[in-house]
């Protein structure tokens, strides 16, 4: 099991922007586009990922629409696993599953291809997204891993807003790198 330093959690965290009032006022939005263009934060976390998860004997990496794609495939491709996409509703071109969950107002929708996981009979899944905040994508998207014949090892954030509490209603262990209060 791998512990992230104090120093690591920080060089991270530094790299991380907040842009207040995004997209709408009152939310601080995380901008980790700087995390990305930064290669000394980006590889200190991916490394502390590949060291987490190199142990949990995992078939698939499934990353969530679209920052979820990002460090997933790069997490996939250093453990040797295949990457999934869990995608907004509308974009993926063979037979869907889809699963609804709610937002402040109204639904939204997200779908995974009914064939995404193979052949592995139970093939072991982890869940990446860039941030939980309410729980309601991440919640949707750990059950349709379940829904089309996978399970849903573990959920992985990089940053999670605690003070939402998010992770109650995910129906999986859930792991994150940063705690936001
Ligand atoms: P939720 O379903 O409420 O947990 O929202 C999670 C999804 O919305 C993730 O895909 C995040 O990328 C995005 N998200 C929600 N809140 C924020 C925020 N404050 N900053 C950046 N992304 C956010």
């Amino acid at each position: 099991m791998s512990i992230l330093s104090e120093t690591d959690k920080q060089i991270i965290l530094d790299s991380i922007r907040d842009i207040p009032d995004f997209p709408k006022p009152g939310i601080i939005f995380k901008d980790i586009t700087t995390l990305l263009s930064n290669p000394k934060a980006l590889n200190t976390l991916m490394s502390h990922l590949e060291e987490r998860y190199k142990s949990y004997d995992l078939d698939y990496i499934a990353g969530i629409d679209a920052r979820g794609f990002i460090f997933g495939s790069i997490l996939a491709d250093r453990l040797g696993l295949g990457f999934v996409t869990i995608r907004k509703k509308g974009k993926l071109p063979y037979t869907t599953v889809a699963e609804k969950y709610s937002l402040e107002y109204g639904f939204d929708e997200v779908e995974v291809h009914i064939d995404a996981f193979g052949d592995t009979k139970d093939a072991r899944v982890l869940l990446i997204d860039d941030l939980i905040a309410t729980g309601g994508t991440a919640t949707a998207a750990a059950s349709l891993i379940n829904k089309v014949g996978a399970v849903c090892v573990e959920a992985c954030f990089v940053m999670e807003l605690d003070f939402l509490n998010g992770k109650k209603t995910i129906d999986a262990p859930v792991y994150s790198v940063l705690h936001i209060d």
